[in-house]
């Protein structure tokens, strides 16, 4: 069991409707109201309120109104309140990890590791007094002192996915909010309880009202968010399509934006691998929460038809004993997908790469999992012969499917990725240093693991993709995090003598 579970899970109280939390309140009001699922047993577990334009625009401006009293705290007292946050989430990770469950899936030991890897973002914004000190220089000209320092935004939104309803938020607004800026969050539809609860908990860590809101919301919410004049910037993560929608709607209404999308996620498996090692690697990385990750490995390139069957021997044997099942259950290694329509997308991709000329060695697509016949469930499947231009390898699937592609060099492997649209993570399996090396540097993939199947980089440094991964300049969370959230101010300093005047100068300015 993950170190911050201390004890066995306990069911939490059934919550009929999700609504948001605008200025310190719950409020249920809803444009819509949409059934939220529990994947596990496939019966709607609860509601939640899709919020009206009329609703966003009252969260915009309880988080205006919040905006002049918080950016004029002091940082050392902002990050004060994430620090009780972080004791806060740590006391209530059973809870947590529960709420996940019910809504997403996840198995407590994963939904664990997610709230883990969001805490960590909790612990880098408590380092705000540190990381948001200016930098100066004095004597810039004959006493003239010259100094630059980060600035918040103001109000800035925040737009989330459903695979990662705790860490994905948690990447945004500790950062935000720590930096001064006043926050709005529209969580996934489709499983916004955890996220509403631990937004919760950052009140109960004595945030004032307004500095952060939750509504909840579909499309129409998104749309009030983009184009509100008082949102300064936008950070969005989720599906590619919508990524790039986010990104030409928040910047062609002036607004800074970050839209972290879609990943086809490529292992080179090199005929020198420690083949063991990469089998029980690659299981992990491409089965683990369903594959519902946007750091899933889900394409493994075999280098030379030696080392593709023996990976394709051993992998098919060590999947044998996958377990998946309902997330209450911690000994299955995963849980279902979110919802039956994503259930069934997945189904169709294996359905596509077998018609498309692929092998499918194992077989996930009708898992028998006793007592939950009506969950969202694929097995752990496996796909050989896989090519670059079948659906299945073009699209992201997002599911336990795994791909394998036989190529006969390093350098056809790595044009295959090259090539793919998406270029979020990759990892190589190699015994090689050289190989690794011109691996990491000619790789056009932004987070890179070298026998490291997930390089989820950690909450210091930053996480992005390149190409249609990531639309915008900065990256997620870390140092890029801090620069996102913050405006540049540089302040020319000269305080002349008493009795000094000096006369006009209209050449341009210089130290001479
Ligand atoms: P999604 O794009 O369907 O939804 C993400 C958010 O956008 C949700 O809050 C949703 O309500 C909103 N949204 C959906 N359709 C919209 C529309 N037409 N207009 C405006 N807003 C809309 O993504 P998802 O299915 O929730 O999440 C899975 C996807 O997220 C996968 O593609 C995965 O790779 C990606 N993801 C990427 C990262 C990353 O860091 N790059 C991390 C996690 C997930």
């Amino acid at each position: 069991m993950n170190s911050i579970l201390k004890e066995p899970l306990q069911p939490a109280a059934n919550t009929t409707i999700t609504g948001h939390l605008i200025n310190g309140q719950e409020r249920l009001d809803a444009a819509r109201l949409q059934d939220v699922y529990n994947p596990s047993t496939g019966e709607v577990g609860s509601q939640v309120a899709l919020a009206s334009k009329a609703t966003v625009e009252e969260a915009i401006a309880a988080a205006q109104a919040a905006f002049p009293a918080w950016r004029d705290t002091p940082p050392a007292k902002r990050a004060r309140i994430m620090f009780k946050f972080k004791q806060l989430l740590e006391d209530n990770a059973a809870r947590i990890c529960e709420l996940i469950g019910r809504e997403h899936g996840k198995i407590a030991h994963d939904a664990a590791g997610e709230l883990q890897r969001g805490i960590e973002n909790v612990e880098y914004a408590c380092a705000a007094p540190e990381l948001l000190k200016g930098e100066y220089t004095r004597n810039v000209g004959p006493g003239i002192d010259s100094w630059s320092e980060f600035q918040p935004m103001g109000v800035v939104a925040g737009i989330t996915p459903f695979n990662f309803p705790v860490m994905v938020p948690l990447w945004m607004y500790p950062m935000a909010l720590v930096c001064g800026n006043t926050f709005v969050l529209k969580p996934s539809e489709r499983d916004p309880g955890p996220t509403l609860f631990i937004a919760q908990l950052l009140h109960e860590a004595g945030l004032p009202p307004g500095v952060l809101n939750v509504v909840n919301g579909d499309k129409e919410a998104v749309d009030a968010l983009l184009t509100d004049k008082r949102v300064q910037a936008v950070s969005f993560v989720g599906s590619t399509p919508i990524a790039e929608y986010i990104y030409s709607t928040a910047t062609a209404n002036g607004k800074r934006c970050q839209a972290l999308g879609g990943a086809k996620n490529h292992a080179i498996v090199m005929p020198d691998a420690d083949l063991d090692n990469a089998v029980s690697s690659l299981l992990g990385a491409a089965f683990g929460s369903s594959g519902e990750r946007c750091m899933a490995l889900s394409v493994a390139v075999a280098v030379g038809d030696e080392i593709a069957d023996a990976l394709i021997a051993k992998m098919s044997q060590a999947m044998q004993a996958l377990k998946v099942g309902a997330f209450s259950d911690a000994n299955n290694d995963f849980g279902p997908l979110i919802t039956a329509q994503h259930r069934d997308k997945v189904v169709g991709f294996v359905d596509s790469a077998e018609s498309q000329g692929a092998r499918v060695v194992v077989d996930g697509r009708m898992p028998t999992v006793p007592g939950y016949e009506q969950g969202f469930y694929v097995g752990g499947t496996l796909i050989d012969g896989v090519t670059a231009d079948m659906d299945s390898y073009k699209q992201e699937i997002f599911g336990p499917v795994l791909q394998v592609v036989r190529v006969k060099t390093m350098d056809e492997a790595m044009q295959l990725i090259n090539d793919h649209e998406y270029g979020n993570g990759t990892c190589i399996y190699t015994r090689d240093g050289e190989a690794a090396r011109w691996f990491s540097d000619h790789v056009q993939v932004g987070m890179v693991g070298i026998n490291v199947p997930l390089p989820v980089p950690v909450a210091f440094h930053s996480f992005g993709g390149w190409k249609r991964s990531l639309f915008g300049d900065l990256s997620a969370y870390g140092p890029d995090g801090v620069r996102f959230y913050t405006r540049r101010k540089t302040i020319t300093q000269r305080w002349p003598s008493a009795g000094v005047r000096e006369g006009a100068v209209f050449s341009m300015p210089t130290m001479n």
